[in-house]
C-alpha cells in the first residue's frame, strides 16, 4: 500500500467534512432521551444514514424500526433528521406516542415551503432521488399536488393542470450543478416557474460539494467517508469522478481496497455529513500505517452553524 519509491504520500483533507448541524442534533437528540427516559428509544428509520451511527446507537439501547407499526402503543418514538410525511405523524397521534422530533430544521424549512406552495393551489416539483426518506416525507405534504423529478430530461417532459402555476423544491443533499440544470429544464418549460425563497440545497451539503471540487482535480484518488444510502456522500463521489478522479465511498478504513492505493501520490479524503470524524481519523492513521504520509488540509470555509435541541428534550440542559 505504501509508494514503490518509499517517498511521500500527501493526503488533501477537505474542510468542511463530516458532521453537520442537522445530524449532530439528530445523534445528541437520541442519546438525551436515551440519559432521561432509559432504553428501549423507539426511532423510526436510521436517524442518521451511516451505519457506525446506527450501530452505536443500538448498542446503546436505541431500536430502530422502519413504520410506526412495530413501535407498541404509548411508547417514546423519535423521528429521524430526514423528516416524515403528515401521515406519520397522524399515525403517531392514533397510537398516542409521545414523539421527538429530531427532523433537521433545514429538512423542516422545505416542509413549510412545500405546504404553501399547494395551499395557493401550485403544482409542487419536487427534485430529488426516488425512495429516499427525505422525498418521500417532503411529498407527502401535499401527495395529490405533488410530483417527484429527477432530471433535466423528466422535467422537459412534465404535463401538469396549469403550467402557469408551478412551483419548485429541492431535496437538501442534492448536487448543486446537477440541480441547476434540473432548475432550467423546468424553467423552459414552466416560464412562471417559482421556487424557494432561497436554495433548498442545505449549506452543509454545499459547502462539502464546493471543498470536493477544490481537493479532485489534485488527486490522483478521492476517498469520501460514508454510507451507501447516505445521499450527500454519494453526491461527493459522483462530483469526484466528474472531474475525472477516481473516487470511492467507503464506510470506514476498512473499505480501501489497496488496489486502489497503487500509485496514489495524492489522495483526497472527505466525508459526508453524517459520517463521524474519528472514522476519518481512522482512515488518516490507516494511511499512515502504510508509509511516510503528510496531510494537508484544504479549507473552503469555516462552519459555525449549531441547531438547538428538539423543544421535547431541551429540559435538563447539560
Ligand atoms: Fe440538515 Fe443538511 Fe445536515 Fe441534512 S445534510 S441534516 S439538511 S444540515
Amino acid at each position: 500500500g505504501g509508494l514503490p519509491d518509499g517517498s511521500v504520500r500527501t493526503v488533501l483533507l477537505a474542510s468542511p467534512r463530516s458532521l453537520c448541524a442537522g445530524v449532530e442534533r439528530a445523534i445528541e437528540t437520541v442519546e438525551r432521551v436515551l440519559a432521561d427516559r432509559g432504553a428501549p428509544v423507539y426511532v423510526r428509520k436510521q436517524i442518521v444514514h451511516n451505519v457506525h451511527v446506527v450501530a452505536d446507537l443500538r448498542r446503546r439501547g436505541a431500536v430502530f424500526v422502519e413504520e410506526l407499526d412495530e413501535v407498541p402503543d404509548g411508547e417514546t418514538v423519535v423521528f429521524s433528521a430526514h423528516g416524515v410525511s403528515p401521515a406519520v405523524r397522524a399515525q403517531a397521534g392514533r397510537k398516542g406516542l409521545r414523539v421527538v422530533d429530531a427532523t433537521c430544521p433545514l429538512v423542516t424549512k422545505v416542509h413549510v415551503e412545500a405546504r404553501r406552495f399547494a395551499a395557493r393551489g401550485d403544482t409542487v416539483v419536487l427534485i430529488g432521488h426516488a425512495g429516499h426518506e427525505e422525498v418521500e416525507g417532503t411529498l407527502g405534504e401535499a401527495p395529490r399536488q405533488s410530483v417527484l423529478v429527477q432530471t433535466p430530461a423528466e422535467a422537459a417532459a412534465l404535463e401538469v393542470d396549469d403550467p402557469t402555476r408551478v412551483s419548485y423544491l429541492t431535496q437538501t443533499t442534492l448536487a448543486v450543478d446537477e440541480t441547476s440544470e434540473v432548475v432550467e429544464a423546468l424553467r423552459d418549460r414552466f416560464p412562471a416557474l417559482s421556487g424557494p425563497g432561497s436554495d433548498d440545497i442545505c449549506y452543509a451539503t454545499t459547502n462539502r460539494q464546493h471543498a470536493v471540487a477544490g481537493i479532485a482535480a489534485a488527486a490522483d484518488l478521492v476517498l469520501v467517508v460514508g454510507s451507501v444510502n447516505s445521499s450527500n456522500s454519494v453526491r461527493l463521489v459522483e462530483l469526484a469522478r466528474r472531474q475525472g478522479t477516481p473516487a470511492h465511498l467507503i464506510d470506514d478504513a476498512g473499505g480501501i481496497e489497496p488496489g486502489w492505493l497503487h500509485g496514489a501520490r495524492v489522495i483526497g479524503l472527505s466525508a459526508g455529513a453524517s459520517a463521524p470524524h474519528h472514522l476519518v481519523e481512522e482512515v488518516i492513521a490507516f494511511l499512515r500505517g502504510l508509509g511516510p504520509l503528510r496531510v494537508r488540509e484544504h479549507r473552503h470555509t469555516t462552519e459555525t452553524v449549531r441547531f438547538a435541541p428538539p423543544k421535547e428534550v431541551r429540559t435538563n440542559e447539560r
